[in-house]
C-alpha cells in the first residue's frame, strides 16, 4: 500500500514537471499494450459497421493500397518515431468521397477517407495528414488524455483493480463514440508539429500538413472535415507548421511525385 501512494506522490509531482499538455512529456499511466488493446476494440467496431464505416476492399483495390501502404511507410520509416515497432501500423481506406477526413485509433490503425485522397493534389499533402495522424497514435495521444481527463489517482486505481469496472466504463466511452479520437487543441498543434518533424526525415516537403489547411483556407465554402471544425483555426495551424520547419531547418521544396499521387487516384473507385 505505502508503495502505491509513494508512486502517485512521484507521479503527481512529475506531473508538475510536464509541460507539453499532448506531448512527450505527458503523463501516461497506461501501458502500450493498453494502446493496442484499445485501437483493436475500435478498429473492430469499426469492421462491424460497414454501413458508417464502408472499407475499400483490399482485394478489389490493392493498387490503392499499396500506394498510400507506400506514402505511409516513408514516414513510418523516417528513424523519427517512438514506437515504430511496438504498433502494428495498419491502413484502411474508407469509401465515401463525401469526407476529407482521416483518423487513427491507439496503436496504430490509420483511416483514410477516398474523399480526401481525391480531394488533396499532392504527396506532400496526403503525407502531412498521415503524419498528423501517425503523430496522434505515436504519442499516446488518446490515453495521455485519458489519464488527464480521469486523474492520475483514478486511472491507476482502475489499472490497479481497485475499481476495474471503472477502467470498462471508460474504454467503452470511448469506443461507443469513437469519441476518443477527438482531440484537444494542444493535442492538434502537438500532431501538426509531430508530423512536421516526421516530414523532415522523408523526400516530402516538411510543412506538408500547412497544404491542406491553405487549399481548406482557398476555399472556405467547403465544410471543413470534423476533426477540424473545433480546433486552432486553419490560418494559426499553417503558420505555426512553418514557424516549426523553419525552427528545425527542415526542406520545404515539394517532392516530385505528381504522376504517382494521380495514379493512386485513378486507382479509386470513379
Ligand atoms: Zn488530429
Amino acid at each position: 500500500m505505502k508503495k502505491i501512494s509513494l508512486f502517485l506522490l512521484f507521479i503527481s509531482f512529475a506531473l508538475l514537471q510536464a509541460c507539453a499538455p499532448g506531448g512527450k512529456n505527458a503523463i501516461n499511466v497506461f501501458s502500450l499494450q493498453d494502446d493496442i488493446t484499445l485501437g483493436k476494440q475500435l478498429r473492430d467496431e469499426i469492421a462491424s459497421k460497414p454501413k458508417e464505416y464502408p472499407l475499400l476492399s483490399r482485394q478489389q483495390y490493392p493498387k490503392a493500397y499499396e500506394h498510400l501502404q507506400r506514402i505511409t511507410n516513408n514516414i513510418l520509416n523516417s528513424g523519427a518515431l517512438e514506437h515504430r515497432n511496438d504498433f502494428e501500423w495498419t491502413l484502411h481506406i474508407i469509401q465515401d468521397d463525401k469526407t476529407l477526413n482521416a483518423f487513427v485509433s491507439p496503436g496504430g490503425y490509420i483511416y483514410v477517407y477516398t474523399g480526401l485522397i481525391k480531394y488533396l493534389e499532392t504527396e506532400d499533402e496526403l503525407a502531412g495528414v498521415m503524419g498528423h495522424e501517425i503523430a496522434h497514435a505515436d504519442r499516446r495521444h488518446s490515453t495521455a488524455n485519458m489519464t488527464k481527463t480521469h486523474g492520475i489517482e483514478t486511472v491507476l486505481g482502475m489499472l490497479l483493480g481497485k475499481n476495474p469496472g471503472m477502467l470498462g466504463q471508460v474504454l467503452g466511452g470511448m469506443t461507443g463514440k469513437i469519441g476518443g479520437l477527438k482531440f484537444s487543441r494542444a493535442t492538434e498543434s502537438d500532431a501538426d508539429e509531430q508530423s512536421v518533424v516526421y516530414l523532415a526525415k522523408t523526400q516530402y516537403r516538411c510543412d506538408g500538413t500547412a497544404g491542406f489547411f491553405e487549399k481548406m483556407m482557398a476555399q472556405s465554402s467547403q465544410q471543413p472535415p470534423q476533426w477540424l471544425s473545433t480546433h486552432p483555426s486553419h490560418e494559426n495551424r499553417v503558420n505555426d507548421i512553418k514557424a516549426k520547419a523553419q525552427a528545425i531547418g527542415c526542406s520545404t521544396k515539394p517532392s516530385n511525385n505528381q504522376s504517382l499521387y494521380q495514379d493512386l487516384k485513378n486507382s479509386l473507385p470513379r
